[in-house]
């Protein structure tokens, strides 16, 4: 039968429907911002009525959904405050599964369904002790170890790589904290970094010279072309990245690292980058650690849910 899954976005929501581990049909849907999921609850309903009856689909096994928030994937609850949505974890969703489609809801967060994606589809197969790290808006991360997706006591371990701290100097982070590898280089903290780092004021990010938009697009493209403004700021943030993968590699000791998200639209500077501090950190053999670009950047979470969701109502 087949598991239809849902990955949650800040803006987007992704839906497949899989069979046997194969994507059978696929949407990714823009949600109208609303404060509430209750209101996200109906177009969901719709977009699942569709793909069920475009494949003739008469049961389901499963609904998967992936949050961008720490979830509770035994009682499958979502446990901080989800960043779009404030009613989430108040809404019985398990309950409203089964009234729906008369199917087991299986949640869990989004770092770890791409890792497990990834893991079974992707870059990471073949190995048993693997993270993953999404750098974006925010960085999302997640651990495999000898096999088993870690969890910890409050289904924390793993998920925290972009709020590890790489400089306990550094500028203040939306958790509260300072230096966490997300308020020194991630797309939602650079315009304010770009604006503290020295030359901000000759750079061409200041609004009214040359105007380039504060991402990382731009960042790269200029540091590309010997911008030296932007140089330092590469550079600056390939080692944010290199020290808070190096933290993830010395926490959970994988054979390979799997990154994605928006910047790796500059792989080929990041990934040989990340690759020789890791071959160069003195606790590790030589060799250890493998560095690779994410194979299913757009999928992953979907498929990785498949997985997991089957996976979970087997056991029960
Ligand atoms: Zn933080």
């Amino acid at each position: 039968m087949p598991v239809i899954t849902l990955d949650l976005g800040g803006t987007r929501i992704k839906f497949g429907l899989l069979e046997n581990g194969q994507l059978l049909a696929s949407a990714n849907i823009e949600v109208p911002s609303s404060e509430h999921f209750a209101a996200v609850l109906p177009i969901i309903e719709a977009q699942v009525g569709k793909m069920i009856k475009e494949t003739g689909a008469k049961q389901l096994d499963d609904i998967g959904m992936a949050f961008p928030t720490i979830v509770d994937s035994d009682r499958m609850r979502l446990l901080y405050k989800y960043t779009k949505y404030n009613d989430a974890n108040d809404l019985d969703l398990i309950g409203w599964a089964r009234a729906k489609w008369n199917a087991p809801l299986v949640m869990e967060n989004d770092a770890r369904a791409a890792l497990v994606g990834e893991w079974q589809h992707g870059a990471g197969t073949g190995v048993d002790n693997l993270v993953m790290v999404t750098i974006g808006t925010g960085v999302g991360s997640a651990a495999l170890v000898n096999g088993r997706l870690l969890k910890g006591s409050h289904y924390l371990a793993g998920n925290l790589g972009g709020h590890m701290a790489v400089n306990f100097d550094g500028g203040r982070c939306n958790c509260g904290n300072v230096g966490c590898l997300e308020s020194e280089a991630s797309s939602w903290a650079l315009p304010g970094i770009l604006k503290r780092l020295p030359g901000y004021s000759d750079s061409p990010f200041v609004p009214s010279t040359r105007d380039e938009k504060p991402d990382f697009e731009a960042v790269f493209r200029l540091a590309a072309a010997g911008e030296p403004f932007a140089l330092s700021v590469r550079e600056r943030s390939l080692e944010a990245w290199a020290t808070g993968i190096l933290n993830l590699v010395y926490a959970y000791d994988p054979e390979r690292v799997v990154i994605g998200g928006g910047v790796m639209h500059s792989a080929d500077v990041i990934l040989p980058f990340i690759q020789n501090k890791i071959n160069h950190a003195a606790w590790l053999p030589a060799n250890a650690v493998e560095v690779v670009a994410a194979q299913e950047p757009d999928w992953a979470g979907v498929m990785g849910m498949g997985y997991l969701a089957l996976k979970t109502t087997q056991k029960h």
